[in-house]
């Protein structure tokens, strides 16, 4: 149902306009608000607008930033303007665990490069940034420890993604969700896109399902390294807390 609201337009009058919603996110502190509504406008005169825009203002004292809410027309029985984004947009540094960006700085710029030219609109050329982070993220994890000998790693770098994580990754959690991110990726890269039913949230759900997959396996191996080495030099636990 639209929401009425009496905005000025390029002549000082004002008019009544139709708009579908309020927006509902604050986009420089990313948390999901209730704009406090400032102003109203659109743009040109005597019923013939091609925009409307609401000055807004995030109501959290952390932020309390000012930002512009943009809506186009659209004929939907009458002329409703339909919310479109809110600017400016502040980047936002998409959230991987430490332990996944400590073994894979280059997986976490490639991944945070693609994230940020979602952010700014530029969906068409983000798919393929994310599938390149993925390459990079399987093979080092695969050559992690970088203790591998250096045929073994020559062999990983040069061996196709799919092929790699067949032959290389053991784990079978890591290993199936990385064949799924590798099947969408591809669609992201090729003239024709094989999972028709699937767009850019699903790659990145199953890029980030990878990521888990990977620190649970890092996180567990730390755990068995460091505990097995307390049992090796005979550290005996506590009997009771002092
Ligand atoms: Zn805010």
């Amino acid at each position: 149902m639209p929401y009425h609201i009496s905005a000025i337009d390029s002549n000082k009058s004002t008019v009544l306009v139709n708009i579908d919603k309020y927006p509902d996110h604050c986009p420089i502190c990313h948390i999901g608000i209730e704009a406090k509504q400032l102003a109203y406008y659109v743009s040109g005169t005597s019923g013939v607008y091609l925009s409307f825009e609401m000055l807004c203002r995030c109501p959290r004292h952390e932020c309390g930033r000012v930002f512009l809410a943009l809506y186009k027309p659209q004929l939907v029985g009458g002329t409703v303007f339909f919310y479109r984004e809110a600017v400016p947009s502040i980047y936002q540094a998409p959230s991987i665990p430490e332990s996944v960006q400590k073994i894979s700085p280059s997986f976490y710029a490639i991944y945070s490069q693609a994230y940020q030219a979602e952010s700014s609109g530029l969906k068409e050329i983000c798919g393929p940034g994310y599938r390149k982070s993925l390459e990079f993220l399987v093979k080092d994890f695969i050559l992690n420890p970088a203790s591998k000998v250096n045929a073994e790693r020559d062999a990983i770098n040069k061996i196709p993604l799919a092929s790699c994580i067949e032959s290389y990754i053991e784990d079978p959690t890591t290993k199936a969700m990385a064949r799924l991110a590798t099947w969408l990726g591809n669609d992201e890269t090729h003239y024709y896109r094989k999972w028709a039913d699937k767009d850019l949230n699903d790659l990145k759900k199953l890029i980030h399902l990878t990521v888990n997959a990977i620190d649970s396996k890092l996180t567990m191996d730390g755990y068995l390294e460091d505990m097995s080495k307390d049992k090796e030099v005979g550290n005996k636990p506590k009997s009771a807390r002092s």
